[in-house]
């Protein structure tokens, strides 16, 4: 049968410039994805995004400083400050041993008044406080509930650190 005059004529043509880019980025993610799950390295931000698709929010939502120090954990918070000898003591302010991440966010009493917001948004969206920390990414809500506590407490700072 001769396909001369034929409407349908199946042509192979090359894949276009499009195509191309979008097979080499889902390449490039499914390696990402890879070197992310296989690493120890990150544990906070791990948390924060157990996969590089959860990530995808810094995108949009470019981490301020303050942020920056919560997701990563190279933070002011004095577990940190301790673990690189820059302070002598771990501990929080309102006495708790170590202030650390959780304790800052959900826990430590000297913010209660300021987390309000924060946590009556969280309950509403998750339902449960304290939240796992990937549940932050996933809801603007709770993201800019977190971001608008981490700025009234002012605790990363570097110009207003808390003295024990
Ligand atoms: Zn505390």
């Amino acid at each position: 049968m001769s396909t001369r005059n034929s409407p349908l004529v199946m042509v192979n043509l090359p894949p276009s410039k499009v195509d191309n880019k979008i097979k080499i980025v889902g390449l490039l993610i499914s390696v990402w994805e890879s070197e992310w799950s296989s690493t120890q390295k990150g544990e906070t931000t791990r948390k924060f995004f157990p996969n590089v698709k959860a990530a995808r929010i810094l995108i949009t939502k470019r981490p301020s400083n303050n942020i920056a120090q919560i997701l990563t954990a190279h933070c002011l918070l004095n577990a940190h400050q301790h673990k690189f000898g820059f302070v002598k003591d771990p501990s929080c302010s309102c006495g708790d041993p170590i202030e650390a991440i959780p304790h800052f966010l959900f826990f430590c009493p000297t913010y209660n008044n300021i987390r309000r917001e924060f946590k009556d948004i969280t309950l509403e969206v998750c339902n449960i406080w304290p939240p796992e920390l990937s549940k932050m990414p996933q809801s603007d809500v709770m993201w800019r509930a977190m971001k608008s506590f981490v700025a009234k407490s002012k605790r990363l700072d570097p110009n207003v650190q808390l003295r024990k």
